[in-house]
């Protein structure tokens, strides 16, 4: 056992997988005096932000808008560094671009007045129906900030003061509601509908409260590490190490050892390692799979019974030539929302027609494809838990290759170098997700906060969770937060 310097000896936490989540705790616990061993099952950091390269084209594996950089810079604030000291950020501009329809585009612009003007392009006076909305999102968010994102959920207490009871009604709104009310045209709608799909749930069953996400998104902007988000998930394991964390990689968690009700280590393939605490960022799910069935708290027709955010079909794709009329962020919004949405949560089917999101990274970074080529990164959410097989990725390839050359006026096909494409199956191996979500678990009204599976275990004493499945929700920055939410529930206990 390690010694502080004060003499006392280190007590040891593990932590399961190497999420963001998880790089966020082992940097708040190490800072803490605790000796931090983190363990990954596969052979890159940083969970579901991996890289994958093929013939000089880079891509990141998951997450790619850069949104809420406030989050990540109070994550690196804490640790009296901040992001310039580890990645270079530039804001884009455009956001992104959206279609419509054949050569029907919106390009979503680098600041609030471009994004106005867009509207007020669309349709003339709704930029003061888009002011209030706003103004509405940007109270939200600063609420969302102050007051719920950074608690652990443990009690409905925690968020109750007179300013959320004030706001009490926007948890029973829809965000789809807040959105008809303020503005009229069909295709700006959609717009102020699309972050919802960050959150992993439809508009109608979205408390309109999460309009905070549009106050990121069209406030904020949306920004790009230079490198791709690997560079994120590098930095954050600097700093780790600079604070004394060891990293595991390879290695799988095969058991979370308990005596009675207490953790007492981790068992891998080949060995054991003893733990005071053990924090998993790995999904929730398997996790409490890892411990012996009376330690668990949630039944399997608890997780059979929650709405998931989707999974998703990924195709990374290598084309010759520079892509036209795209931006580094392009949705193709072509048909029928709703439907796809239905498909996702209700029919759990392949979508007929599915909406689907395209990230061309070498538009920004020259480093993400040789001179003269582009990388494509094309993604359809999709229902968890289908059927997935090779044949079925094809058919959506050569359907969403067609859309693009229809939709951005050009041939592609013959362009295409190599494609490789990522699904459900994958989502499973690879990370041990529970029906192959991609997103986690979603921010619906009755899986808010208090709401969502426990940050700390109610029948196991040192056992805690963080990631997408628990407090705050899905994307980076929740999953960041909730890193620093499970990191302080862990130190308060170890103190009591
Ligand atoms: C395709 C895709 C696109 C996305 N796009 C965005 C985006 O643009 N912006 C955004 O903010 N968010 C986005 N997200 C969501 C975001 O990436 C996630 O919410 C976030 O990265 C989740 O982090 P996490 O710490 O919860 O867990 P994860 O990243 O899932 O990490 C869990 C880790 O645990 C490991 N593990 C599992 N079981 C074990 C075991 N038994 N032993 C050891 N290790 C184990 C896994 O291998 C994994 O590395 C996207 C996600 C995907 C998949």
């Amino acid at each position: 056992m390690r010694s502080t310097r004060d003499g006392m000896s280190q007590k040891k936490v593990c932590i399961i997988g190497s999420g963001f989540s998880s790089l966020s705790a082992s940097c708040y616990l190490a800072k803490a005096g605790y000796e931090v061993t983190v363990i990954e099952k596969n052979s890159a950091l940083g969970g579901r932000a991996r890289q994958f390269k093929r013939d000089g084209f880079v891509y990141d594996m998951g997450p790619s808008f850069y949104w809420m950089p406030d989050v990540f810079e109070k994550f690196f604030n804490d640790f009296d560094t901040t992001t310039e000291d580890f990645y270079s950020l530039s804001k884009l501009n455009p956001a992104y671009q959206v279609y419509f329809g054949k050569e029907d585009s919106l390009r979503i612009g680098g600041s609030y007045e471009e994004i106005r003007e867009t509207f007020e392009e669309v349709d003339p006076g709704s930029g003061k129906g888009l002011d209030r909305f706003m103004d509405n999102a940007s109270d939200n968010y600063a609420l969302a900030i102050e007051k719920l994102v950074y608690q652990p959920g443990q009690s409905v207490f925690e968020i109750i003061s007179w300013k959320t009871i004030k706001n009490s009604f926007q948890f029973v709104q829809t965000i789809k509601q807040l959105v008809t009310k303020h503005v009229k045209h069909p295709k700006l709608r959609q717009i102020l509908e699309f972050p919802v799909l960050f959150l992993g749930a439809k508009p109608e069953t979205t408390p309109s409260f999460y309009n905070f996400m549009n106050h990121a998104d069209l406030k904020l902007g949306t920004w790009y590490p230079q490198g791709g988000m690997v560079k994120v998930v590098e930095a954050m394991v600097d700093l780790a190490k600079l604070l004394g964390v060891t990293f595991i990689t390879d290695t799988a968690i095969e058991e979370i050892v308990t005596l009675k009700d207490t953790v007492i280590g981790v068992k891998m393939k080949d060995r054991f390692l003893p733990a005071d605490y053990v924090l998993s960022g790995a999904d929730y799910h398997h996790t409490e799979q890892l411990l012996p069935t009376t330690l668990r708290q949630y039944s399997s027709s608890y997780w059979e019974k929650k709405t998931f955010a989707p999974s998703a079909l990924l195709f990374f794709i290598g084309f010759d030539k520079k892509i036209k009329n795209i931006a580094h962020h392009t949705l193709f919004f072509d048909t029928d929302f709703n439907a796809h949405a239905a498909e996702i949560y209700d029919a759990k089917q392949w979508p007929k027609n599915p909406l689907f999101y395209a990230s061309f990274p070498s538009v920004t970074d020259m480093y993400a494809a040789p001179i003269g080529k582009e990388s494509a990164v094309l993604l359809i959410p999709l229902a968890v838990g289908l059927s997935d097989s090779k044949a079925t990725r094809a058919h959506y390839f050569d359907q969403l290759i067609d859309r693009m050359e229809i939709l951005t006026n050009q041939s592609l096909r013959e362009d295409v170098l190599f494609y490789e494409s990522y699904a459900i199956d994958d989502f499973k191996s690879d990370y041990n997700a529970y029906k192959g979500n991609a997103y986690g678990l979603a921010n619906t009204l009755r899986q808010t906060h208090f709401l969502r599976p426990n940050i700390k275990s109610k029948k196991v004493n040192n056992l805690f969770f963080c990631g997408q499945l628990t407090v705050p929700g899905p994307g980076v920055p929740p999953a960041i937060i909730s890193g620093k939410i499970a990191s302080d529930l862990l130190i308060k206990y170890d103190t009591i």
